[in-house]
């Protein structure tokens, strides 16, 4: 008995897919080859088609995989009742394992290998070990002091609501790619709204990125000051940096060295995420170092999320991203967001907040 040529292909997408997911990370090799290599080529083709757009090619992407799952089911069991048989809607379903290989090795070529490459703490001079908890809490001061001095200026200069538009921004986001890595610096998105933006509402999740368009979607009711920061977060993920805390630590780098409303949104991102790891005592320190404008910008943030958020789909949300992250072999999960306070205390840099890379002296 011999095999259909299409069996064996969908045997073959399936065992591809398995054999990828599980192969042994090798961080050098997929950072030469993939993270500094081929991605980089396929971003800048895709995210500027993607900004071409005004909407988000996630959402069409969705609905066809939708529709996709729908059809192949509801055509299978119809088939199935006709001729009395299991056989047609086991077909559907191989179809649907098949189909969801394709979109898994889709994921991994388009961007997912990203998640392998090689850490930030092996690329920078970082300090070994964590930071002490009374540096963590003077990061915080200084946040809060620069939060102080950037305030009016940021406020009177108005906020731009396309950050990918921003000379500065985008500026000083290729300067930072280029401390960071030899690769071709990764073209800024725009920040797109998407028809899933009241899930990102009520999750409190402030952006993500498409990773089969190479698009950064954001959260509709971002405040003007969050925007700077999250655009350049998301861009990050879009230059290839996986890793949560590797694009908030990128993101905050491109911030801190464009222009004050980027770097009052800089500095924001970073108070925000000290004072969520600091005790209650220390945060209530924290709160009292802000002068009232950045006061109110914060507690801004904090009826923002509190009026989109339901709580129990903001859990299921983030353990939903946690078990996403973990199975991309990021072992802390979405813990991985705190680990920027270590790199912006324990990495070295030069003036102007500029990292010193390892091993390229
Ligand atoms: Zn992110």
């Amino acid at each position: 008995m011999q095999a259909a040529p299409r069996t064996i292909l969908y045997v073959v997408i399936v065992a591809l897919a398995v054999a990828l997911g599980a192969a042994p990370a090798a961080p050098e090799a997929t950072e030469r080859w993939f993270s500094t290599g081929i991605y980089p080529r396929v971003q800048q083709l895709l995210t500027p088609v993607s900004n071409a757009v005004p909407f988000a090619l996630f959402d069409v992407l969705a609905g066809i995989a939708v529709a996709a799952l729908v059809a192949v089911l509801v055509c299978g069991a119809r088939q199935a009742r006709r001729v009395r048989q299991a056989a047609p809607m086991l077909r559907a379903v191989a179809r649907v394992v098949v189909g969801a290989a394709l979109i898994y090795l889709t994921f991994l070529l388009l961007w997912g290998f990203n998640y392998r490459r090689v850490p930030m703490t092996e690329r920078l001079l970082v300090e070994a070990g964590a930071p002490m908890p009374e540096a963590v809490v003077q990061l915080g001061l200084d946040a809060a002091a620069r939060l102080n001095a950037l305030h009016d200026a940021a406020h009177q200069s108005g906020w731009r609501e396309a950050p990918w538009q921003d000379a500065t921004l985008r500026e000083a986001f290729t300067q930072v790619q280029r401390n960071l890595s030899d690769a071709p610096p990764a073209v800024p998105g725009r920040l797109k709204r998407t028809v899933f933006g009241p899930y990102l509402r009520w999750a409190s999740i402030d952006g993500m990125v498409n990773p089969f368009g190479l698009e950064a979607l954001a959260n509709p009711d971002l405040l003007p000051f969050e925007r700077p920061f999250i655009a350049a977060h998301e861009w990050a993920h879009l230059a290839g940096y996986a890793d949560e805390a590797e694009a908030s630590f990128v993101g905050w780098l491109t911030c801190v060295r464009a222009d004050v409303e980027a770097q009052y949104s800089g500095w924001l991102a970073l108070y925000w995420q000290v004072a969520s790891e600091v005790n209650e005592m220390e945060r209530a320190r924290l709160a009292g170092a802000l002068d009232p404008g950045p006061r109110r910008d914060v507690e801004a943030i904090v009826a923002r999320i509190r009026r989109g958020e339901w709580p129990w789909l903001q859990q299921a949300g983030w353990r939903l991203y946690d078990r996403y992250l973990k199975a991309n072999r990021v072992e802390e999960g979405v813990r991985s967001y705190g680990a920027v306070v270590t790199l912006v205390l324990r990495a070295r840099f030069a003036d102007g907040w500029v990292p010193v890379r390892r091993g390229f002296d």
